[in-house]
């Protein structure tokens, strides 16, 4: 088996800012590349903030894993819990090797990942656009931008909150989605989310700081919008003990380490009656369609992240009326569009 990890500087179309983090250009992310047997398979590894994850730890955690060890690729649960006790690596890593072994395994049995993972509807869920904080002036070119989308994802957690929605429904009527990004203080966060119910909003992400789940529960008994958890939940083994302050969650794979912990975490949320998303961090088509292969499982999706780049190195998604396809159906069903990669 070879194994590279490449690393690849994603170009943002525009200056990208959310709540408590500083203004970005571009993302670097590492694209994993698996060879054996004369099937070439990728994963990808975007590290998130939130995890305080970066390419330098995503590149020494691979310097510590020997996949060669294991007996063959195509056992992909032996391989991932094998990383996982043998050390902690960064969960973007781990997101990359799954992935990866996903699509080993998947092209090796001619189906695609949805279909290795046991899912047979291709129920669509339309995507919604991501709005950052910006002046109201660049706020209306992203709402004509996001033309394709049905649905806008409003970044907010600034002073000027209610003057973007009020600007932003002045221009459309598209439903909208709002994340504060841990913005608020539980005051401002019921008197902010009354408001926006009047403006059809369908629901709130992560209102409050990560750690503040018993005031994030105050906040939902005040409230009639959908709260979901986005950075106060990572892994499955968050969901029970939040599950009794949030409406749902926000799964994604470079918080929780790939698919396979995604599939375990939809399970767990629906054993305690919760809604679940899936999100994504700027990444490229890569994983977005890894992403993607679950929709038909969930209740909501955000997975514009291919979308806010110029130099997407992979290429096989579609976007009809807000529902992302993946074109191929052999393992993610994405292919390299740069030389490096294939
Ligand atoms: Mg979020």
């Amino acid at each position: 088996m070879h194994v590279k990890l490449l690393d690849h500087r994603l170009q943002l179309k525009h200056t990208f800012r959310i709540s408590g983090s500083p203004d970005r250009d571009f993302v670097d992310v590492g694209i994993l590349r698996l060879e054996d047997s004369g099937i070439t398979a990728f994963g990808e590894a975007s590290p998130s903030r939130v995890c305080r994850e970066t390419m330098e730890d995503v590149h020494k955690g691979f310097a510590q894993i020997d996949l060669n060890k294991y007996a063959s690729p195509l056992d992909y649960e032996t391989v991932i819990n094998g990383i996982k006790t043998e050390f902690d690596p960064p969960n973007a890593l781990l997101a990359a090797i799954d992935m990866a072994l996903l699509d080993f395994a998947g092209k090796n049995a001619k189906k695609s990942v949805r279909s290795l993972l046991g899912i047979s509807s291709d129920r669509p869920v339309r995507t919604s656009f991501t709005i950052g904080i910006a002046d109201l002036e660049t706020i209306e070119k992203k709402v004509e931008e996001a033309g394709r989308f049905p649905i806008l994802k409003v970044k907010l957690g600034s002073a000027d909150d209610m003057e973007i929605v009020t600007r932003i429904r002045s221009l459309t009527d598209k439903l909208i989605r709002v994340d504060a990004n841990q913005g608020w203080h539980k005051e401002e966060a019921v008197e902010k989310i009354n408001w926006l119910e009047s403006q059809n909003v369908e629901f709130v992400e992560q209102p409050l700081p990560a750690q503040q789940i018993e005031e994030n529960a105050w906040v939902r008994q005040r409230v009639k919008l959908p709260v979901i958890a986005d950075e106060s939940v990572k892994t499955g083994a968050d969901i029970p003990g939040l599950a009794f302050a949030f409406d749902g969650i926000n799964i994604k794979l470079m918080k929780c380490g790939g698919l396979l912990e995604a599939m375990k975490m939809i399970r767990i949320a629906r054993e305690n009656n919760l809604r679940v998303m899936i999100g994504c961090m700027v990444e490229s088509s890569l994983a977005i369609s890894a992403g993607a292969q679950l929709l038909p499982l969930l209740d909501y999706a955000d997975l514009d992240g291919f979308e806010l780049i110029s130099n997407d190195p992979f290429t096989g998604l579609s976007l009809n009326d807000g529902v992302i396809s993946v074109n191929g159906k052999i393992g993610l069903g994405v292919k390299p569009q740069n030389a490096i990669f294939q």
